[in-house]
């Protein structure tokens, strides 16, 4: 069985579309495709993937009913808030969020400044009620295949930095295309992030094509390859390209510059703000932890993430690497990860917000936790676990031995024990 949601289409307006899944509805991105109302479709992070016969769509519907009302009951029961926890000041900022107002600098502030665990996870409470608000039980959740470790840069944080001195892999054009298809095809996934170094050897045309082959097996495709030219990104948008992975790193502009020698904040800004006009479906964020940062610095990360208007946030702790630059620097603590996660969904109701790699790296909890605390995203890794163990961006990282079924395995299991549905994802399960 599929354990994606078919939706029905239900309005459109130009480009876009509202679609139903089970009385919820959402706006959609309706592509160049043909559809009209009352069709049948899958839909992923907000854009229309592929459509589906009537027949098949009622069927999965069918299966799918009891097993969603049961789902939310779950997630409400567990986004319930016991505000007799905190203190005053905390909860009339809680209350302002509640009554869906913005938050002001000191505020925020005020949010960043709790310590006790006690006050913290009505913070947590309240953050897992705002994205229950806003999203309900739906969760995304996107597979990624690392393609290449070479890369033109020199990150210091990054253990896959040119100057490292790592074996290095390329997949082939068709390695990457057959990854795609079973997890399309075999695991059914609805959307997948192609990722690498930033490597030339994939020039333009080579891009083109694995986009266009991955897209023709029906699924979503980001990319993830970092700074290309908007010429490049433009004809991958017309191959079929629909997203675009590229986190900004850090709103601290000296930090990014000195951190990212060669490179420049401000072409990546530009960059990104660019693609977002493309049309391109964003997924940015930051790193958490970097030298020197301050609490400033981390409040302007996130609001400097909300400015650029994505669709997802991507953010994770610094895991310091063996062999780079940053290798004697401090790891931020899981609480660090989730304060940062619970005010970003306070900040931004409306967001997906991803649970990263680097975060369950710190903890086998802290998935759950980050999922608990205003997450409802996460990412699943299918490259291959030789080229997995060489992808090292990061030392020890979490699932590097996993192989793809009990990958997902844990996700559903996951999902499942604490409400959520695949509303417009992908991910396939046997019954
Ligand atoms: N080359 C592309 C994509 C691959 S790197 C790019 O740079 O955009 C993917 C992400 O890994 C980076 O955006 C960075 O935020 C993260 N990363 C790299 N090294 C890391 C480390 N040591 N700790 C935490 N995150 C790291
Ligand atoms: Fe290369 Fe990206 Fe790592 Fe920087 S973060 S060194 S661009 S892979």
């Amino acid at each position: 069985m599929c354990y994606a949601i078919p939706a029905k289409l239900v309005e459109i307006d130009g480009r876009y579309g509202i679609v139903d899944y089970f009385g919820e509805r959402r706006k959609i991105l309706l592509d160049e495709d043909e559809v009209a109302i009352g069709d049948y479709l899958f839909a992923q992070g907000g854009v229309f993937v592929k459509k589906i016969p009537d027949e098949e769509a009622e069927e999965i519907l069918d299966t799918w009913k009891d097993i969603f009302f049961e789902l939310k009951k779950v997630d409400q029961s567990l986004s319930k808030i016991d505000k007799d926890k905190v203190s005053e000041n905390v909860l009339a900022v809680l209350q302002k969020v509640n009554h869906r107002k913005s938050l002001k600098l000191e505020e925020l502030k005020t949010l960043f400044s709790m310590k006790d665990p006690k006050e913290l996870s009505v913070l947590y409470e309240v953050a897992n009620h705002v994205r229950e608000r806003s999203h309900g039980n739906a969760c995304c959740v996107h597979g990624i295949i690392e393609f290449s470790n070479y890369c033109n840069n020199n990150c210091h944080y990054c253990g896959i930095r040119k100057d490292r001195d790592i074996p290095r892999f390329r997949m082939s054009e068709d390695e990457i295309v057959a990854i795609a298809k079973e997890a399309v095809d075999v695991h059914g996934f609805k959307a997948l992030v192609l990722q690498s170094g930033e490597d030339f050897h994939f020039d333009t045309d080579a891009l083109i094509r694995i986009v266009t082959r991955v897209r023709a097996l029906g699924t979503l495709v980001f990319v993830s390859v970092g700074m290309r030219s908007r010429e490049t990104y433009e004809k991958l948008w017309k191959a079929g390209a629909r997203g675009v992975l590229m986190r900004f790193e850090s709103s601290n502009e000296e930090c990014f510059n000195t951190l990212r020698p060669g490179t420049s904040f401000r072409a990546r800004i530009a960059l990104l703000e660019e693609l977002r006009k493309m049309g391109y479906v964003i997924a940015t964020g930051f790193i958490l932890g970097l030298p020197g940062e301050t609490l400033d610095d981390v409040i302007n990360n996130i609001l400097l993430t909300k400015q650029l208007g994505p669709d997802m946030y991507s953010f994770g702790p610094l895991i310091p690497t063996k062999g780079t630059p940053l290798e004697n620097e401090k790891m931020p603590t899981v609480e660090d990860v989730l304060k940062v996660t619970a005010v970003a969904r306070l900040n931004d109701a409306n967001a997906n917000i991803l649970v990263t790699t680097a975060l369950e790296t710190m903890s086998k909890e802290a998935r759950k936790e980050g999922m608990m605390a205003g997450a409802n995203s996460m990412m699943i890794n299918l490259t291959p676990s030789g080229c997995k163990a060489m992808y090292s961006i990061y030392d020890d990282r979490a699932g590097v031995e996993d192989e793809v079924s009990s990958a997902i395995g844990e996700a559903v299991d996951l999902l499942t024990s604490l409400g959520r549905a695949p509303t417009d994802i992908g991910i396939a399960r046997g019954v």
